[in-house]
């Protein structure tokens, strides 16, 4: 049976909290060998109770961060508030943060202001950093290129550009991860993607509760299902689904340094 990792989901959000043990457990049981859980959507109590649920689970871990739907919230009292929930041993990475200017919840000042601190406060912490990007691959390069990259590097989540826009992350020094997105029939572009990925910058997820891959579209999603997606990712790649999954648990590990699951 395959095993993965599923890279990026919300297990502190309210559809999946309330029976945050069963989905756990179903995750488990379909061959995800680890979670890796992101706060940042709302106040900073979802990024507290992201990092206590890590700490209740072996095989999950945290990232704390400010959505960029949320970053005009993104205050210095908060980023102190991220580097004090950073101090957990589950916190692996910081975000998601990023650039969303097709929502554009916040304005754009604010999301690229939020954008760099998140990314100083990744290099500080010595953390990779964990990005969202929503129509403004063009600008993220470019405040990327300015501000760097963290040491640690870090990961483009839920991909939803072209191969060119991958060639351009990966060559700032990027992973890219892809999300049950890549299921859907208006998503050939993203397909194309997936098939330019390097062996060892490639990852999968599923960005739960949001965004369940074909055939569970519109339904709840939860990290089971980020089963898939690895096999509509492997597919692509040529590569049967226990390999590539194997692939994305050595390329999570050496990323978050996850311990061996
Ligand atoms: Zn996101
Ligand atoms: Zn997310």
């Amino acid at each position: 049976m395959a095993t993965v990792v599923d890279t990026h989901c919300h297990l502190a959000d309210a559809k999946l909290r309330d029976e945050v043990e069963g989905v756990i457990a179903r995750a488990a049981d379909a061959g995800v060998a680890q979670i890796i859980s992101v706060g940042a959507i709302g106040p900073i109590e979802n990024d507290r109770l992201t990092v206590e649920i890590a700490e209740h689970h072996q095989n999950v871990f945290a990232a704390v961060g400010v959505h960029p739907h949320d970053a005009k919230d993104c205050t210095p009292t908060r980023i102190a508030q991220l580097r004090e929930l950073a101090a957990s041993k589950k916190v692996v990475a910081i975000g998601e943060s990023g650039l969303d200017f097709y929502y554009m919840h916040s304005p754009r000042e604010a999301q690229e202001a939020s954008l760099r601190a998140h990314l100083e406060l990744a290099g500080e912490l010595d953390l990779p950093i964990v990005i969202h990007c929503r129509d403004a691959e063009r600008r993220m390069v470019e405040i990327v290129r300015e501000a760097g990259i963290p040491r640690r590097g870090g990961v483009i989540h839920c991909f939803t550009g072209d191969a060119d826009a991958a060639r351009e992350f990966l060559a700032l020094g990027f992973c890219i991860s892809f999300s049950g997105i890549i299921t859907f029939r208006n998503a050939a572009a993203i397909r194309e993607a997936a098939a330019i990925v390097p062996d060892d910058r490639v990852m999968v997820e599923t960005d739960a509760p949001y965004l369940a891959p074909e055939p569970y579209r519109g339904k709840r999603n939860e990290p089971a299902y980020v089963m898939r997606t690895l096999e509509v990712v492997a597919n692509l790649r040529g590569v049967d689904a226990t390999a590539l999954g194997a692939q994305v648990i050595a390329n999570a590990s050496r990323v978050f340094r996850l311990p061996s699951p």
